[in-house]
């Protein structure tokens, strides 16, 4: 399928956020959190001057046919503009799960990419609180539009995630939030109305695994192996600011050598499509290139050399996030919203969803099976107990039948002996009258 076409490479799209999600989606608009009130509103500023400059149309005007001159035109040409509109005007949705343990950076990124304060009530557990903390599921959702396209987001956080000092089943609440998704798609989609299915289905799920370290841990591949089957996983090593370039290369390579090692298949990048333009392969390499994303997120606005930056400031100076020298934070936005997001989708329902529907149909069909084996074999020992009521039913009647007879030859009998009876009186008489 060919990619469509990214923009170029943004430096800010600020989406505007509506309430549409309650608390959360109201929290975007985050009118007391003075910082990402700031973040937005410069981000704004920058965003709207850009994509004045190179906004392209909306809505492709479709060609008018014009009879006379262009004879061979038929129309079918605007079929994708036809299409365009139709999701546009549909929307979009996108389930976003983000996994890894508390400090890694991981609300402070989703804020960063999404430009949004998703969340500005958050309280952080304390050290005895975490020792026994168990991993939730926690939601949030947020409706963004923009340039006229409206996207619901939803992500999904597990706060308590590698917190408690038993993590064994940290994955666990992760694999059964997914299965619970895909079986409330499968039952709305067998149901009388599937015009308006709402698809909460995780279409990706972004794992942060620790800068510090060298490699993966049991941990990080307990979860991964359980769950590349049936989610899109992409890695993203947090707080990349606190490795050098080689440490981030060392780091990579290791993680890339472990998930081979392991035989474990993260999202795979569809191949690109000759036809593309050289840009578009290019930066298709690059991103390739780059995973596992090394990431450094920031909801601070900065001033460098007279340009608004989002940045970490450090006596030394300053880890602009979107410099791509300095992290993999853009490559990981145009990826995951501009050039994947789609591919994201339909890799959820060709790929992860149609396993676990084709794993519920046989489990269906089996149980169905099973089921009729069992009515099989009721009825065969019910025809078995039929039989033998008849056959007990059968002999009583027989038995009346005989004693009927019985009777019957009885009576015939007691009948010829009155005939006999009665012909010996008259004979009697008779003899008496001759005298
Ligand atoms: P979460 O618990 O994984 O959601 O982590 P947070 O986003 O709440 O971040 C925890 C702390 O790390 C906060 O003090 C953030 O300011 C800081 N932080 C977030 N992202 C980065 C980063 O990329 N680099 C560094 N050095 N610190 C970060």
């Amino acid at each position: 399928m060919k990619q469509q076409q990214p923009p170029p490479l943004p430096q800010s799209q600020p989406p505007s956020l509506s309430g549409g999600g309650g608390a959360a989606a109201a929290a975007g608009v985050g009118a007391g959190a003075a910082a990402a009130a700031e973040v937005n509103a410069v981000a704004n500023a920058i965003s709207l001057a850009e994509t004045a400059k190179s906004r392209p149309p909306l809505y492709p005007k479709p060609k008018t046919p014009s009879f006379d001159k262009d004879r061979d035109y038929i129309g079918f040409a605007t079929l994708p503009e036809q299409v365009h509109r139709k999701s546009v005007k549909r929307g979009f949705e996108f389930t976003l799960m983000v996994v890894g343990e508390s400090g890694l950076g991981k609300s402070t990124l989703i804020n960063s990419l999404f430009l949004g304060d998703l969340y500005k009530n958050r309280t952080v557990p304390n050290v005895e609180e975490r020792i026994e903390k168990t991993t939730r599921i926690e939601k949030k959702t947020m409706d963004i539009e923009e340039r006229g396209v409206r996207l619901r987001l939803t992500v999904v956080d597990t706060p308590g995630f590698g917190d408690a000092i038993n993590c064994e089943d940290s994955w666990r609440v992760c694999t059964q939030y997914i299965d619970e998704q895909f079986r409330q798609y499968f039952t709305d989609e067998s149901g009388l109305n599937r015009r308006n299915i709402q698809d909460n289905r995780v279409h990706c799920c972004l794992y942060f695994v620790p800068p510090w370290g060298h490699s993966l841990r049991q941990m990080d591949l307990d979860l991964i192996r359980r769950l590349h089957r049936k989610v899109n996983i992409v890695l993203v090593i947090g707080k990349a600011d606190c490795l050098n370039k080689t440490e981030v290369r060392n780091l990579k390579e290791r993680i890339l050598q472990d998930l081979e090692d392991n035989h474990i298949q993260l999202y795979q990048f569809p191949e690109c499509d000759s036809d593309e333009d050289d840009d578009f392969k290019q930066q298709d390499r690059e991103l390739k290139a780059s995973i596992p994303f090394a990431v450094v997120g920031s909801n601070t606005i900065l001033e460098v050399a007279g340009k608004k930056v989002r940045g970490r400031q450090y006596p030394w100076g300053v880890v602009n996030v979107e410099d791509a020298e300095h992290s993999d934070f853009i490559k990981l936005r145009t990826f995951l919203i501009s050039t994947h997001m789609q591919d994201l989708k339909d890799t959820t329902q060709d790929v992860h969803y149609e396993n676990f529907r084709a794993q519920c149909i046989s489990q269906i069909s089996q149980h169905a099976l099973r089921e009729r084996g069992k009515l099989k074999r009721d009825s065969i020992s019910s025809t078995n107990g039929f039989d033998a009521a008849i056959s007990e039913t059968d002999r009583l009647l027989l038995q009346k039948d005989e004693e009927i007879r019985r009777m019957q030859d009885m009576l015939t009998q007691m009948q010829e002996k009155l005939k006999q009876t009665h012909l010996m009186e008259m004979k009697k008489n008779d003899s008496v009258i001759d005298v």
